[in-house]
């Protein structure tokens, strides 16, 4: 609905508000509202008349307390004015009709000004009712077609046909014009509902008119309330149309048995006209019987006479006297009833019937008007309680979720800057709050798809054994994360300490030039041991510099140098899990970092952290699995209760390095900073755990989802970009975020609920990085990785246990168990990095790459059945590659995802 509202230009901007505000409460749903209708509502919405000054004036006044006053005391009057006159015996015309032509004068006015200044107002409910009711005055003025008190009534008996059938009309159309006019009473019933709205200058706030300044004090209830006025006003309508009903048209159905006769007054006429023909001196004591039966009612006879009909008026030519008539002439003309035959007349005072009558009309309105005020306040605080309260709760927590998870979206922050500088008023069509409710459902069916997808995985039905050997090692506990910690250390407070010394590798020193480094083919097995130390010192020292920890005091260096090789020798000699692995997940996590631009969101510190992590994550690794230690319980299972033991012995190992005075490198660091670099250490090292790759996975694709918005916008890498190195000349994300003002996409990944993650996912992604290469430099990892698998496979068989299934060698099928880890568990984790972290995506392009090589591999080992091959390509496995060319091709040639 909002879509097709007519732009406005920022000079209307005050009338447009005004005409948005003026949304009757009692609005109609426009589900069932025709075309056309639909058509001229828009076309008047978009005339100049409609949003020139003077309608906008109007528009102001119809809605003024003194205009709604008014017209409740001109609806009051309309609606008791025609009986009160029948109790009261006003015997005149003058007074009555001009009071109801008045009335009738302001409500056509009234009806005039808000169809054409009001386009919600056209064609609703309330203008049909208000045309009816409008319109059945006429009934109740004496010169239209309304009763003249001033001249006797004629009951219907005598009359002709047609005039009863008039007479039928002119009934049904009152009753039902009264009901038409008593549905102004629910304007009355909006005024009751909206009391508390009420200021206490008397000025008076619809919801529709609530002030930004309000909506400030009461962010909650805006939504609310308009839900809640707008439900109840439906819900008032409908009990009004009921009650109206039942008590007003229902008795309808009786006009057809109108007119209904008192018999005995044409009777007794009948009788002394006959008596009065034929023994015309038996006429007055007849008379007198006729008074004595009539003696014991409320009503009886006058006057009589004898005469003759003249064009329907009964000429009278001899009047009778003294026949002790009981009654007198009424003092209201119009209840005295004239029943006559073609020869004599007699009148009745009819004044109590109608005066009783008049009452219980009077009183069945007013009973009517309290069945609607009560049902109304009454279903209004029904919607309170079932509707707006619940409302109120829940959309103030949607509010907190979509702070958290808009908080970033510039989108969001435009629309709010939009609204605060328009001061938009809250037009539920318009209302930032559905806004974000519709995209807080968006974000929250994204994120339940997520969760679907990894429940998706766990599906081990139709898997063979080595995709469920890989799954295997994601044992384990699932439970919630326990990262999400705001942490104190300031990136900028870290940064402002020194300025950051250009990192010198020393590489040409190592035989390695700085494009192999930062490639996909560096191949830690290129160095020599002394190479590797070489590399790791200068890696460290230049980001121990920069993170302020060394500041060329004396002794640092040979402090630093001491350290790698105590790490060194920490680390066994085993076939994967050695100092090469450490060097190569180190090295790993710094090119991780220049491609994510790590600067904008870690500070050096934590860069620092995070690779002392890195060279430590592994050490003292005895070369078997936690399952493995668990199973021939090992002292590490029993000491850490088989909770993640090698990597809980790792961090322990780490930090009695790091406490040692000749290897203590954090020793200068402030107390809170220690604290915070033993934290990141011992959570990254702890989350390296298979056993908490899915929940990362899942943390990874829910930051993604939740900030899908800004990192789209922020994404715009150079397209046709086949290498991903940072290059210096290109400016980096969070500037080009700041240039294109977007929203800095390094705010989400440095907010403390996130930065653990980040840095977690980094040393994890790095950790498990191997198959993510170039492809002779992963098939070297798969080798050395599965020669330990093997190893421990013999250890397992010697030792008389189970032998794990991707540990039997003469099982296993190497390319084979590559493609299902690749497929598990390396692409979805990539995956989630290169929508975080598009200048990854050169990972994702190697991971494709390789998995074909596996496959082909496995093709020329086993010779597959078409059978086999067809399970081969299952669509787990096509759809990660899909998402990678999809990633990759998106990113490179269009620029964003
Ligand atoms: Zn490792």
């Amino acid at each position: 609905m909002g879509l097709d509202r007519p732009k406005q230009d920022s000079g209307t901007t005050k009338r447009s508000r005004a005409r948005l505000s003026t949304a009757p409460l009692g609005d109609e749903p426009k589900v069932g509202m025709c075309n056309w209708c639909h058509h001229l509502r828009f076309a008047l919405q978009g005339s100049d008349f409609y949003n020139s000054s003077f309608a906008w004036r109007v528009r102001q006044l119809m809605q003024s307390r003194c205009v709604s006053t008014i017209m409740m005391l001109a609806l009051a009057v309309a609606l008791v004015l025609p009986d009160l006159s029948k109790l009261m015996d006003v015997s005149q015309n003058v007074w009555p009709d001009t009071v109801m032509t008045m009335s009738m004068v302001m409500f056509t006015c009234e009806l005039l000004a808000l169809s054409l200044t009001d386009a919600n107002y056209l064609f609703s409910f309330f203008q049909c009712m208000d045309m009816v009711g409008t319109a059945s005055m006429v009934f109740d003025i004496s010169f239209l077609m309304g009763v003249d008190v001033a001249e006797p009534t004629l009951p219907d008996q005598d009359t002709a046909q047609s005039r009863v059938m008039l007479l039928r009309a002119s009934r049904a159309a009152r009753v039902g014009a009264r009901a038409g006019r008593l549905t102004r009473i629910l304007r009355l019933c909006r005024c009751l509902i909206d009391l508390d709205d009420e200021d206490s200058s008397g000025k008076r706030r619809k919801i529709e008119q609530l002030e930004p300044k309000d909506e400030a004090q009461h962010p909650k209830r805006n939504i609310a309330k308009v839900i809640s006025v707008r439900l109840g006003n439906l819900l008032a309508t409908r009990v009004a149309c009921l009650t109206i009903f039942l008590a007003m048209v229902m008795p309808l159905f009786d006009v057809m048995a109108f007119p209904q006769k008192d018999l005995s007054l044409d009777a007794w006429v009948g009788q002394v006209s006959y008596t009065n023909e034929h023994e015309e001196a038996a006429t007055v004591s007849e008379l007198r019987k006729m008074a004595k039966f009539f003696a014991h009612h409320s009503y009886g006879p006058f006057a009589a006479c004898k005469g003759h009909l003249v064009h329907d008026k009964f000429v009278c030519s001899e009047w009778y006297q003294d026949w002790d008539q009981v009654n007198s002439a009424p003092v209201r003309n119009a209840s005295a009833w004239m029943v006559r035959t073609p020869t004599f007349q007699v009148i009745f005072d009819m004044s109590r019937p109608v005066k009783v009558k008049a009452a219980v009309a009077l009183l069945s309105m007013l009973f009517t008007v309290c069945i609607m005020l009560c049902f109304s306040i009454a279903l209004s605080s029904v919607v309170t309680d079932l509707a707006v309260t619940p409302l109120e709760r829940m959309l103030g927590t949607v509010r907190e979720i979509a702070a958290t998870v808009f908080r970033f979206s510039s989108i969001v922050i435009g629309q709010q800057e939009e609204e605060e500088s328009q001061s938009e008023t809250t037009d539920i069509d318009n209302a930032g709050e559905m806004i974000l409710l519709e995209k807080v459902v968006e974000k929250l069916s994204a994120i339940a798809a997520v969760h679907a997808s990894i429940e998706h995985v766990l599906d081990t039905e139709d898997m063979d054994e080595e995709n469920i050997g890989i799954l295997s090692m994601l044992h384990g506990d699932h439970t919630s994360r326990s990262s999400f910690r705001s942490h104190p250390l300031d990136k900028e407070r870290s940064q402002s300490r020194i300025l950051r010394i250009t990192p010198d590798l020393s590489l040409e020193a190592n035989g390695v030039d700085e494009e192999t480094f930062n490639s996909l083919r560096f191949n830690v097995f290129d160095l020599t041991p002394l190479q590797l130390n070489k590399m790791t010192f200068h890696v460290m020292l230049s980001h121990a510099s920069s993170a302020a920890i060394f500041n060329g005091a004396h002794g640092e260096e040979a402090l630093l140098q001491t350290f790698v090789s105590a790490v060194h020798k920490g680390y066994p000699d085993n076939p994967f899990h050695n100092f090469c692995h450490a060097v190569d997940v180190q090295t790993t996590i710094v090119k991780m970092m220049k491609l994510t631009e790590a600067d904008d969101f870690l500070s050096h510190l934590e860069q620092c952290s995070l690779l002392v992590a890195g060279l430590g994550h592994d050490i003292g690794h005895p070369g078997f699995n936690n399952g493995f230690l668990s199973e021939v319980g090992h002292e590490l299972a029993m000491k850490y209760n088989d909770r993640s033991p090698l990597e809980n012995m790792h961090c322990a190992v780490l930090y009695q390095l790091l406490a040692k005075p000749e290897t203590e490198l954090f020793g200068s660091l402030s107390d809170d900073d220690y604290k915070e670099v033993r934290r990141i250490c011992v959570e990254t090292i702890l989350h390296t755990d298979m056993a908490c790759h899915q929940n990362m996975v899942k943390d990874l694709n829910l930051l993604y989802q939740i900030h899908a918005e800004a990192l789209r916008q922020s994404a715009s890498p150079q397209p046709g970009r086949v290498t991903s190195r940072p290059s210096i000349a290109r400016p980096s994300r969070r500037r080009r975020s700041v240039l294109e003002g977007a929203t800095d996409p390094s705010q989400i990944f440095s907010a403390p609920e996130h930065k653990m993650l980040v840095m977690e996912s980094l040393l994890h992604a790095a950790d498990v990085s191997n198959p993510a290469r170039e492809w002779n430099v992963t098939q070297a990892w798969a080798d050395k990785c599965l020669e330990e698998f093997f190893a421990q496979g013999d250890q397992e068989r010697s030792r008389g246990i189970p032998v794990q299934f991707l540990n039997d060698r003469q099982k296993l099928n190497r390319p084979h168990s590559q493609i299902g880890f690749i497929e598990f568990m390396i692409s979805p984790l990539f995956a989630a990095q290169i929508w975080l972290w598009p200048n990854l995506f050169e990972y994702g392009s190697c991971l494709s790459l390789n998995i074909g090589m596996w496959q082909e591999l496995w093709e020329e080992e086993t010779d597959p059945s078409e059978d086999e091959l067809e399970k081969a390509y299952p669509v787990k496995l096509i759809l990660p590659l899909c998402r990678f060319w999809n990633c990759c091709v998106s990113v490179c040639f269009y620029g964003g995802r």
